[in-house]
């Protein structure tokens, strides 16, 4: 099976934690901050906050804004579940804006519609924005911005698909356009750790408190203590916090990968262009990237020509059966059985919908061959010409 993403593994990375293996620090040595300013430095944010998930870092990400029971924190109808749980972990309500057809991101005219909807029959203002960066494609982050200060909410990018990518030549992880940045280390990604995430922000409080949140709530700082420390073993819990904390094994393995990024990137942008060249002529359409972005692609999706469900499942069978790790990348959130039971149902986001019966995830990762591409493809011409 070719499968739609892996991890790419160097002797180098083996040999990082090996390394760490053999060290005084398996979990809070020096490796973890080491990759922290690592990663701020080559997206351009003053902190980096690792933690053990994306999903961990969109969780103290959301509590470090405020957000709260009887907040509600808007995302992108079209991402993984996590963008959204995150709010529900803080007690807070969901709501979901449809995409842009020609990127599958959440569409930035669509959400100032839906705020000034929101604003005008008095319904609930979101406190905190999670536009994704789907597929590895930047969001319009500076009009989502400019609609941050007009309606009051706070962004977090659910850059989970992005890192390495960049908007205007502002890398994603800057945090130029938003409070809080999140990447993904997950083997699927751009990069990995094994399983891992990182908050990028660039103000100090934010920062304190996740660093805070991902360790029990518990400081050894005494500026941030409520007494004395009575003596060198004294530390605080002054919130609720969680063990989300990375490991230094896993750190290790980013800082090598990291090197590894920008080759990454470029081999992602090498096979998507080649995609592009080969799919030109098949009757399907592969999402567009905007002017002004250059993509991670951490995923390469081509749709077909209308939304067909059960065209596109014979099809991705068929694939399947011929070896081709075929995906769906997403059926809209607030489609899955959790969040039906909250009432949401079909109709809220039209093109998200529509976008999930046309789509699917062919392969591309780093180790993908020229040929191994090929195969994909020829597979997929038979595929569309044998399926009416
Ligand atoms: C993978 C992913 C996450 C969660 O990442 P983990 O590191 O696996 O927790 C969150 N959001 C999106 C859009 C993702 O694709």
């Amino acid at each position: 099976m070719i499968p739609y993403g892996r991890q790419n593994i160097s002797r180098e990375d083996v040999e990082a934690v090996v390394e760490v293996l053999r060290s005084d620090f398996l979990t809070q040595g020096p490796t973890v901050p080491a990759f922290e300013r690592a990663v701020a430095e080559k997206v351009g944010a003053r902190f980096g906050i690792a933690v053990n998930s994306a999903t961990s870092a969109l969780h103290v990400g959301c509590l470090a804004l405020g957000l709260g029971p009887g907040d509600s924190l808007w995302t992108s109808a079209n991402t993984f579940v996590a963008s959204a749980n995150c709010a529900r972990y803080c007690g807070a309500s969901v709501d979901f804006v449809d995409i842009d057809a020609r990127t599958a991101n959440m569409s930035s005219q669509v959400l100032a519609d839906k705020l000034h909807h929101a604003r005008r029959t008095g319904a609930r203002l979101p406190k905190v924005v999670v536009p994704v960066h789907f597929g590895g494609q930047p969001t319009e982050q500076e009009a989502i911005w400019e609609l941050s200060r007009e309606y009051g909410f706070r962004v977090l990018e659910d850059a989970s698909h992005s890192i390495g990518a960049s908007r205007h030549d502002e890398p994603v992880g800057s945090c130029r356009w938003s409070d809080i940045t999140v990447v993904s280390f997950h083997p699927v990604k751009v990069m990995t750790t094994g399983e891992g995430g990182m908050a990028l922000c660039n103000d100090d409080r934010l920062a304190a408190m996740m660093q805070l949140l991902r360790t029990h709530g518990v400081t050894r700082d005494p500026q941030f203590m409520e007494s004395v420390p009575a003596g060198p073993w004294y530390y605080e819990q002054i919130e609720l916090g969680f063990n989300y904390r990375m490991t230094d094994i896993q750190a290790a393995l980013g800082l090598s990968q990291l090197l590894r990024l920008p080759d990454f990137v470029a081999t992602r942008n090498r096979l998507a262009r080649r995609y592009g060249a080969l799919l030109a002529g098949l009757p399907v359409k592969p999402l567009e990237v905007a002017a002004g972005n250059r993509s991670a692609f951490h995923l390469y999706v081509i749709r077909l020509p209308t939304p067909d469900s059960a065209r596109r499942r014979t099809i991705v069978e068929g694939l399947r059966d011929a070896g081709i790790g075929v995906n769906l990348h997403y059926m809209p959130v607030y489609l899955q059985p959790y969040y039906r039971r909250m009432g949401f149902a079909p109709g809220l986001c039209p093109e998200a919908e529509a976008y999930a019966e046309a789509a699917m995830t062919i392969p591309l990762f780093v180790g993908l061959t020229d040929d191994q591409q090929d195969v994909v493809v020829s597979a997929l011409r038979t595929q569309l010409t044998s399926v009416p």
